[in-house]
């Protein structure tokens, strides 16, 4: 299936207006959509499988800056930390040591925002305020220099009622501005990854400066499994 072409166009366009950065995700869609997409000029791209990502990395442009947003396991950081551009899904300090060090047998830094948990639905990931602090104020953190914490990503409740949808992100941006205060020479929250296709206007009002959208620019999305 092709994609929405004239999406594309006003949502950059939009994006372009309140510096808002899109990344196009991309899970479970082939490479040829992609490709079409590149040929726009889009260079940021989503995925939330390892295997998936890894396969398609290697098939694409090398100049494609690929975003993981999954759910990263301890065991897969070495595949995809020879390329990476961000993770945007890190919710603990013993992946944050496995991301560290697959970086530095790369000879990198990994750039990662923190996952905070602001959804109502138990079944979201993510730290609350709480764990976040003590995660940030962690002695260690400042040991793990190939790791450079940039920002802070969410996922608001999958849910028709706005209203729950805007006081979550608000609620995100209130913990963004507050720990945007403590920086150190690998943490500096510059980034605020949150909206996706059904919100990703109110999360923009609600201050995200970056968005991830799939099926408004691919087309649903079909699993097999
Ligand atoms: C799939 C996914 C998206 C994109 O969802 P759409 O509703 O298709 O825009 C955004 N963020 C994460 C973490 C995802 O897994």
């Amino acid at each position: 299936m092709a994609i929405n072409t004239t999406e594309y166009h006003s949502l950059t366009k939009d994006l372009t207006a309140s510096n808002v950065r899109l990344v196009a995700v991309s899970k479970t869609k082939p490479v040829s959509d992609i490709l079409e997409l590149y040929a726009l000029d889009q260079r940021d791209f989503g995925e939330n499988y390892v295997q998936e990502l890894v396969e398609k990395q290697g098939q694409l442009p090398s100049d494609i800056r690929w975003h993981f947003i999954g759910h990263l396991q301890t065991n897969k950081v070495k595949y995809i930390a020879p390329f990476v551009h961000l993770i945007h899904g890190v919710e603990s300090l013993k992946l944050l040591k496995e991301i560290n060090k697959q970086a530095l047998k790369n000879n990198r830094v990994i750039d990662v925002l923190l996952q905070m948990h602001i959804a109502k639905e138990e079944t979201k990931f993510g730290l609350d305020e709480a764990e976040l602090n003590n995660l940030l104020n962690d002695p260690e953190l400042i040991s793990l220099q190939n790791v450079r914490i940039c920002g802070l990503m969410g996922m608001a409740s999958f849910s028709e009622d706005m209203e729950l949808v805007r006081s979550e992100f608000q609620l995100l941006k209130g913990i963004f501005e507050r720990e945007k205060q403590l920086q150190t020479s690998n943490l500096k929250l510059e980034t605020l990854s949150m909206g996706m296709s059904g919100d990703y206007q109110l999360a923009i009002k609600e201050g995200s400066t970056m968005v991830r959208i799939g099926s408004l620019l691919f087309g649903a999305r079909q699993y097999n499994t």
